[in-house]
Formats: C-alpha cells, structure tokens, sequence
C-alpha cells in the first residue's frame, strides 16, 4: 500500500508568461515552484524526480546566451539541491529504490547523475531522444542504470505511471492511490497549472496537439478515479490546505 506521499520543494524557477500558457504575453516573468515527489509504500521508498542541477545554484543566468535564456532563470539555492532536500527528511539517496524520471528538463532531472547505482525509471522515448542528441545538457548521464517504463506500469502499490507525451516525448504523469484517501494525480509537465488544465490551454510542449491530446486523457481518468490533481508548477495551488498538508 502506498503509506505516504510528499511534496518536496526544491526551489523556483522565473519562467516568462508566454512559456507557461502558450500565446499569453511575452515580457512577464512569473515565480513558479519546482517539485520532487517522496513515495513511500510498505516496502519500497520512491523518488519522483531529483530538481534542477547544481550549476544553477545562485546563478539565475545560467541559460543567457540560449535560446530560452530571457525566459526561464533558476532561483536555486544550496538547499534545494535532491541530496539536501532527502536530507530534511531524514534519508539519502542510498535509501531510496529507484529514482522515477519523468522527463529530462532541468527542473526535474537536474540530479540524475548522482543515481549510479540506483534503477532510474524513465520511458524509452525520452531516452531515444537523448541519444539523438549531438550535445546533451550536462545533467544527462546516458550511463545510469535505466529501467525503461511502459504506461500504466505499476512499480510499487498504489503507483501508476502514464505516459503523456506532447511536453516530451517520453513525458510520465502518476496516478497515485494512496491507502485510505482519495486518488491523486500528478500531471507533471503536462499541465503546468490550474488555468492550462482548466481552460485547455497549452504551455511549453515539444508537440501541442500530442500533449493537449495527453491531457484530455488526464482529464478523463481523473474524472473517471474522482482523483484531485496536483499541477507542475503552479504556485497558487501550493497554497491551499489539501497541498500544503503533503508538503515538507
Ligand atoms: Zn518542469
């Protein structure tokens, strides 16, 4: 059974406006947070993403230069990097079991390189595309022990990844059923806030029709499990008292 689920802030990111509803206007940098997700199950402790690397610590320009480098700035600190952020909870990596990757933006898999060792659970499509790649991102390490992942894989009790592409194309959501409560979802990436999810419109995707066609899916199954869904990165969210319970 799955025993207790938490959020893990792992600091904030500055993303312009236009990148977070795409066709919103350009020029507005709004302050979101970024997620690592702590699952424990009776006999398995899982972590969900491992937060943006280290080269973003007190270097808000660490993308000047590229092309998304006006509209997305890492407010990172120490603190926020995965091992720190497990150690406010009282564990280290050697803890955990496996790492869950949902995709490999620096905001969520900033810290896979510190998981030698450990089975990293990703879907082959974003693998695929990393080995397509002429020059991958620092954070991307082709030799950690990857278990590749299909949709509606169980790997632990009451876990259920999904694959949603369209963010990218190995992107996972969870449906997550915790022992004794109502069903959550994590949509992850494929809605990054209550006003995409609400008003079906699409952020930052590598194929919008493909992720709008993900998130109808979402949409459904959370409908169909009565399931409350927590965002990627919606700050207003993380305020309310159902949310701010499961955060450490
Ligand atoms: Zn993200």
């Amino acid at each position: 059974m799955l025993q207790e689920i938490s959020l893990l802030h792992a600091g904030n990111c500055l993303i312009d406006q236009s990148e977070l509803v795409t066709g919103s206007e350009e020029g507005t940098l709004v302050r979101v947070p970024i997620w690592m997700y702590l699952l424990r199950t009776d006999d398995a402790l899982l972590l969900v993403d491992s937060g943006m690397p280290t080269e973003c610590i007190g270097n808000e320009r660490y993308f000047s230069g590229e092309q998304d480098g006006d509209h997305i700035l890492p407010q990172m600190q120490a603190d926020d990097a995965v091992a720190r952020v497990l150690a406010r909870q009282g564990y280290s990596i050697g803890d955990l079991d496996a790492l869950i990757s949902t995709h490999w933006h620096f905001d969520h898999a900033g810290g896979n390189r510190l998981f030698h060792g450990k089975p990293v659970l990703v879907h082959p499509a974003e693998l695929e595309q990393a080995r397509t790649e002429t020059a991958l991102p620092v954070w991307v390490d082709l030799s950690l022990d990857f278990r590749p992942v299909a949709d509606g894989d169980q790997p632990a009790a009451g876990i259920t990844l999904l694959h949603t592409p369209g963010h990218t194309p190995g992107h996972l959501s969870l449906l997550l059923h915790p022992s004794g409560e109502r069903p959550i979802m994590l949509t992850i990436d494929a809605a990054y806030t209550a006003r995409n999810w609400m008003e079906n419109l699409p952020g930052a995707m590598v194929d919008p029709a493909l992720g709008m066609r993900s998130v109808s899916r979402l949409q459904a199954l959370a409908r169909e499990e009565s399931a409350v869904v927590f965002f990627g990165h919606d700050a207003a969210q993380a305020q309310e008292p159902l949310w701010q319970k499961l955060a450490r």
